[in-house]
């Protein structure tokens, strides 16, 4: 199989991925973006978003996502929709591989941003799909009128809930703790809203049910108290990981699994960037994994400069 070279490889397609793409697009690098199988990252499984600036009255996720993509391919970014199995850092140029293909690449972005967590609690994972769901906008509608259960405290979980008050009969968020972590807007919003109930201090502890979702078992984390809670639907919003398994060992993580840049957007590795959620222990937002992403472009754009500079001085009679 020969590899297939190129300048600059995006791997990732959420804001941070497509928009380093619209930007290296436009430098004339012509970048190959690994959309992952799914491309668009979390906004395509979310509805409404409220906070990207320059929507007034909002857009939903995926809409958002086609945009930033369209615009990606009109200044000439190849997407592929396929995952990145492997990488090789420690050679040059770097080494890409997919299932199918080998890349090399002068340049990398690492865009691969984060996905759902699980309770990791008997019966969850037998009943995923049955109930068990960690994307209120992918499964919502198969709960009409049935009693649904949201667990987290923070924007995600607000979200997830208030979304779900389309569908379901009631909807019961449970929390760990007593007081929320999410946003004031959000809290208030879920807090406020007349078919949201909460329990608080309480942790889900197994989900019940044969071929589809019954009960939950509660543990109030306060008293010790056991109890069952009849749910048809578990929605589990309580944050997520980065997707970085295809780096360890190569690049420098922190002990959650994040890349660390100590600097902008630069990973441990000269040539590798990073943008997005796959770094951001903090903002974690759209808007903020987009200007990463520009910035990561703007730094790939200076580094094949230089690179290109160094081999001109190289090839140079003395
Ligand atoms: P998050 O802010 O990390 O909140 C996760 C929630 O889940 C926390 O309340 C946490 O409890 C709880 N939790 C974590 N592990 C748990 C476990 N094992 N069992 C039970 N509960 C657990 O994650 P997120 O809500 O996904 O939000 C991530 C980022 O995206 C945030 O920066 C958020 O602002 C942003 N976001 C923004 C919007 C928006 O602006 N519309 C929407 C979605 C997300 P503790 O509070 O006790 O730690």
């Amino acid at each position: 199989m020969s590899a297939i070279h190129t300048k600059v490889v995006i791997i990732g397609s959420g804001p941070a991925g497509l928009t380093a793409a619209i930007y290296a697009a436009r430098a004339n690098l012509a970048p190959v973006v690994f959309a992952g199988h799914m491309y668009g990252g979390q906004l395509m499984l979310t509805t409404e978003v409220e906070n990207y600036p320059g929507f007034a009255d909002g857009i939903m996720g995926p809409e958002l996502m086609e945009a930033f993509r369209q615009q990606a391919e009109r200044f000439g970014a190849v997407i592929h929709n396929v995952d990145v199995t492997a990488v090789d850092f420690s050679q040059r140029p770097f080494v890409i591989r997919t299932a199918d293909d080998e890349y090399t690449a002068d340049s990398v972005i690492v865009a691969t941003g984060a996905s759902a967590r699980w309770l990791g609690i008997p019966g969850e994972a037998r009943l995923r799909g049955r109930g068990v769901s960690t994307c209120a906008t992918c499964d919502g509608a198969f709960f009409r009128d049935k009693d649904i259960v949201v667990v987290g405290g923070g924007d995600s979980a607000m979200e997830e809930a208030i979304f779900l008050t389309r569908f379901g009969r009631k909807v019961t968020v449970i929390h760990r703790r007593e007081s929320l972590r999410a946003s004031k807007i959000m809290a208030d919003r879920a807090l406020k809203h007349e078919r949201i109930d909460f329990i608080w201090n309480t942790a889900v502890e197994e989900v019940v049910g044969e071929d589809h979702t019954a009960a939950l078992k509660l543990k109030n984390l306060v008293t010790g108290e056991e109890s069952t809670l009849a749910a048809d639907a578990l929605f589990i919003a309580i944050g997520h990981d980065p997707n970085t398994g295809i780096f360890k060992d190569q690049l420098t993580l922190d002990k959650a699994g994040y890349i660390i840049s100590d600097d902008g957007v630069v990973t441990n590795i000269e040539g590798v960037f990073v943008a997005g959620d796959v770094y951001d222990i903090r903002y974690k937002q759209a808007v903020t994994a987009a200007g990463s992403g520009c910035k990561a472009a703007i730094d790939v754009e200076k580094y094949l400069e230089s690179l290109e500079a160094a081999h001109q001085a190289e090839a140079a009679p003395v």
